[in-house]
């Protein structure tokens, strides 16, 4: 390894600031409609405002069940704009579109949008920042600013469905299928948040976004007590290990976590939640030219997961700025995909959707300042994934993204 490689400390604990003000997704029901009573209002009014949150009504004129007198309190109370809209950008004639969003205290974080002839996916983050210092991932190397709440990483995913519901993407109006927790930041660091996020995610309309479990993508780099808390809640929601080494020497460097919890500890939490849950899991694995593509890591790889409910998601490293790493070129990443599919084990190559706005894997590093805190916005991955086979990758996998 380089200098490339800079031993950043890992972070758990994320640094504690400013609360975002209180919001009817942060809130149970019944917390809901005792907030609102305490409003000097019924509360059945807490189910009303909840039908406009998940319809991604944000304007209070618009929410004519609530009488007029009433609209802007129980609004502004309960129905803040959390998130607001720095720019957008697209790319692929406009059906991918990434937004990067200022929080109240000036973090920023993105998402993208990536609308399919079947499908449409959204890439959510569930952090500002990110405390697990992957040395190859912008947001690795910007650190953790703080922990998004329930309601900021809910509130991407209902913006994203209202914008399919609106027609804001070419190709008329359409719902939003899927939700890939693959943006800024690592879900299991911030579990209690995304835990009530996928409730909101799964909830049938209208107090949730009636997103079918599969349609959910977890990915982590492996946090297996939080892994294993996962495998205990009853869901189905897709789990994707980010794991990019088959050997604890190179994962070791390449995601620090696991000089805590190494590969075979990570896949063993991961096959319990496949046993849970009959499904198969994903295993990223971003191919860094001369660092993780040699034949004999595809060979180790192969046997790793040849008996395992896994797939392998290959993303070509998208480099970062100041990395030296590049891609895996395509002969290798061709070779990479044949060995794996020898070993039998089902493998698909990420397109790069979005690449060329900066949208994809660890692209993006729009600094800012957070009370004088640097501060860098998402890394997004592209989503979609498909089978190398010639030329461009194409096609997708349909339980994934
Ligand atoms: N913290 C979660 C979500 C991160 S983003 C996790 O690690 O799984 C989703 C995926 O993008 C992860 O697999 C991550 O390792 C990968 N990724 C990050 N930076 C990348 C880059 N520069 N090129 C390719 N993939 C990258």
């Amino acid at each position: 390894m380089d200098d490339a490689m800079t031993a950043l400390p890992l972070v758990f604990d994320a640094p504690r600031r400013t609360k975002p003000p209180r919001h009817l997704a942060d809130l149970t029901r019944d917390e809901a409609r005792a907030a609102v009573t305490e409003l000097g209002q019924p509360a059945f009014r807490a189910d009303q405002l909840a039908r406009h949150f998940y319809a991604g009504v944000t304007d209070p004129a618009q929410m004519t069940d609530v009488p007029a007198a009433a609209r802007e309190d129980l609004a502004a109370a309960l129905l803040p704009g959390l998130l607001t809209p720095v720019r957008h950008q697209s790319a692929d004639g406009g059906r991918t579109r990434k937004t990067l969003w200022r929080l109240h205290d000036g973090a920023l974080v993105e998402s993208v949008l990536m609308r399919y002839p079947e499908r449409a996916t959204v890439c959510i983050s569930s952090q500002a920042g990110c405390g697990m210092a992957c040395p190859f991932c912008a947001t690795g190397q910007s650190g953790l600013t703080r922990n998004l709440s329930a309601a900021e990483i809910i509130g991407q995913a209902v913006a994203a469905a209202a914008a399919m519901a609106n027609g804001e993407i070419p190709g008329g109006p359409g719902r939003l299928s899927n939700v890939v927790f693959m943006g800024m930041g690592e879900p299991l660091a911030n579990y209690a948040r995304v835990r009530k996020t996928l409730d909101a995610l799964l909830t049938p309309a209208p107090h949730g976004l009636g997103l079918a479990q599969r349609s959910v993508t977890v990915s982590t780099v492996g946090l297996v007590p939080a892994i294993r808390k996962l495998t205990e809640e009853g869901l189905n929601v897709t789990l994707a290990v980010s794991l990019h080494a088959p050997d604890d020497e190179l994962r070791d460097t390449l995601v620090p976590i696991n000089t805590r919890w190494n590969v075979g500890e990570v896949l063993e939490a991961a096959d319990g939640y496949a046993r849970r849950t009959g499904r198969r899991y994903s295993i990223e694995y971003a191919l860094i030219r001369d660092v993780n593509d040699q034949p004999f890591r595809a060979d180790l790889l192969g046997r790793l997961l040849a008996k395992r409910l896994a797939h392998v998601n290959l993303i070509p490293l998208n480099p970062t700025p100041g990395s030296q790493w590049d891609a895996s070129p395509l002969p290798a990443q061709r070779e990479f995909v044949a060995r794996l599919r020898a070993a039998g084990v089902p493998t698909t190559v990420r397109d790069t959707r979005g690449s060329d706005i900066d949208g994809a894997c660890g692209q993006l590093a729009a600094a800012d300042q957070v009370d004088g805190v640097p501060s860098v916005a998402v890394p997004v991955p592209a989503v979609e994934e498909g089978p190398v086979e010639e030329g461009v990758p194409l096609g997708a996998e349909s339980d994934q993204g």
